[in-house]
């Protein structure tokens, strides 16, 4: 019995989230005095393969094949499945990303599993058997779950658990299982960026405005703050449906969930719905002319002011501060 747990990559490098969930893995795979392999799909780059031996895995499964560079539901299921039979692993751990949420539950049906979704907290054991502290009604709650079947599959959420250095030399396996065709139901013919941008989701700074913006002409403060900053941009829900802004970078209970190290929140009211999806992020600076906004009750630091006088004037002093 083994632990098992899937690395995802962007373009063959590790985000912090990868080094995150191997670190989680590993300390389940401790609690339970068993070994850690992780299992990467795409990318054969042995240098950043044995990267994940420095959080603690020690052996690292890789496919290089080029069907399942880009994420294929069906196919990775399949995969991870066969990953889990091979490493005989009890225990499936992915991030909750995008693709570990389509992917997780998949998985556990293949895998006759217990599913956690959205993970915290490290599982405890002993009287409590394996209950898992999650994240509930979009970060409003915690829920605690107990998986009583033998396998489990559990997501964790990015920034829920610190990359915690482990260092082991890992035995890098190449792992080809064939894959049906009938598992490769999507074809991925193109992949679109915003060029440039720093990836919402992962975040360690959001920049983040709302309605007090006025227009979408406006953004463009908001962007010279973060690309002053090194954040990426974030707005709320009225913002994403006027369509002044994308609809990826929409936060909260109907948009994504972040929780970035720093979200500064400019002409945003703080509506419960948008809490939902920040409210975990460790720092939170408000912005607003009105004191008596909700979001206030949530900042660790606030400035009650005109975001069209103050953005422009921090932007300036962080760039004088960074030289
Ligand atoms: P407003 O509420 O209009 O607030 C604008 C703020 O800007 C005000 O506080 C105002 O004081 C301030 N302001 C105005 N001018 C300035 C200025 N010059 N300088 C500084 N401050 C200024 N919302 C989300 O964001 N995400 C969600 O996921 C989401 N999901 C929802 C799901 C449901 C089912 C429902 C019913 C609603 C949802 N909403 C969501 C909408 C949510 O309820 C709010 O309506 C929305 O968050 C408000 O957006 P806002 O704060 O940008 O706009």
């Amino acid at each position: 019995m083994s632990v098992l747990v899937y690395v995802e990559h962007a373009e063959g490098k590790f985000r912090k989230s990868a080094f995150e969930v191997v670190s989680y893995a590993k300390a389940i795979a401790d609690q339970l005095s068993t070994g850690l392999t992780a299992v990467v799909i795409g990318n054969g780059d042995k240098a950043e393969l044995e990267k994940l031996g420095t959080y603690g895995a020690s052996t690292v499964l890789f496919t290089g094949n080029t069907q399942l560079s880009s994420f294929v539901n069906q196919a990775y299921a399949s995969l991870l499945a066969e990953a889990a039979a091979k490493a005989d692993a009890a225990i499936v751990v992915m991030t909750n990303s995008f693709s570990g949420k389509g992917l997780a539950p998949r998985l556990a049906a293949r895998l006759g599993a217990g599913l956690v979704a959205g993970a915290v907290a490290l599982p405890e054991t002993g009287d409590r058997k394996f209950t898992v502290k999650r994240s509930a009604f979009s970060g409003k709650a915690f829920s605690f779950v107990t998986l009583l079947s033998d396998k489990k599959v559990i997501t964790l959420n990015p920034n829920a658990y610190p990359a915690t250095e482990n260092a082991v030399t890992p035995a890098i396996e190449e792992f080809s299982p064939a894959v049906k065709e009938s598992d490769l139901g999507t074809l991925v013919k193109e992949i679109i960026r915003a060029s440039g941008k720093v990836s919402l989701p992962e975040a360690e700074l959001v920049v983040s405005a709302g309605r007090g913006l006025k227009g979408p002409e406006n953004w463009g403060m908001i962007e010279d703050l973060a690309n002053a900053l090194g954040a990426a941009t974030a707005c709320s829900k009225p913002v994403s449906d006027a369509g002044w802004r994308p609809h990826e970078e929409h936060v909260g209970q109907t948009g994504i969930a972040v929780s970035p190290n720093l979200y500064i929140a400019i002409g945003i009211s703080g509506a419960i719905q948008h809490l939902a999806g920040v409210s975990s992020s460790k720092t939170i600076v408000v912005i607003n002319k009105d004191p008596e906004a909700p979001f206030f009750k949530v900042a660790d630091y606030g400035i009650v002011g005109d975001a069209f006088e103050i953005v422009p004037k921090l932007t300036e002093a962080i760039k004088a501060y960074k030289g």
